[in-house]
């Protein structure tokens, strides 16, 4: 069976290979018991947005399934403008543009462009403060990033992680469940 890389999985690995692992795990255990408040907050907002209630506009696409089988990648798209072509996610609060949130959206961007969207635009909107973050569309660089990203993912070897920053350690939701 082929297995594809879940696109909302890529910001995981990006703060930390481990991460992931620990996500696969409790994924089906109840999320309050490892998720802090603003995942939760994020966690609805996407409930939300599967469940159409962003808009009633038909040129709003929301929470459609996506893949891409160049890169294995499947997921969901959070909003497309399909009069304007804007690929929109939406984030609870936006405090920095992290590269998980860029990756995140570029894989939706490749998986809409294999799907025959064109995209022209996407943005990173933050809910809270109602504030848009214009991100460029991939260039050969960005492009080639991202590639090595996913090789990474595919290539990862679970059994062989190096914790690099005790710091992030602090802030991570995995923490109370991690051996690391
Ligand atoms: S606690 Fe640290 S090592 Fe463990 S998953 Fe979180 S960031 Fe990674």
């Amino acid at each position: 069976m082929e297995s594809y890389i879940q696109i909302s999985k890529l910001n995981d690995f990006i703060f930390c290979p481990h991460s992931l692992y620990l996500h696969s795990i409790y994924d089906n255990f109840n999320a309050k018991i490892y998720h802090g408040d603003a995942q939760i907050r994020g966690k609805i907002v996407h409930e939300c947005i599967d469940e159409g209630y962003y808009s009633t506009a038909k040129k709003y696409l929301s929470g459609i399934e996506i893949y891409s089988q160049k890169y294995g990648l499947a997921g969901k798209i959070d909003i497309y403008d399909s009069e304007l072509m804007i690929l929109i996610e939406r984030k609870n609060k936006i405090k920095k543009i992290y590269d998980g949130y860029k990756y995140q959206l570029y894989a939706q961007y490749f998986c809409l462009l294999e799907m025959g969207f064109l995209v022209k635009k996407m943005c990173l909107h933050s809910l809270k403060d109602n504030k848009r973050y214009w991100i460029s569309l991939p260039d050969k660089n960005e492009v080639r990033k991202f590639e090595k990203l996913i090789e990474d993912i595919g290539s990862f070897d679970f059994h062989n992680i190096v914790r690099k920053n005790k710091d992030k350690c602090k802030n991570c939701i995995y923490n109370p469940l991690c051996i690391y």
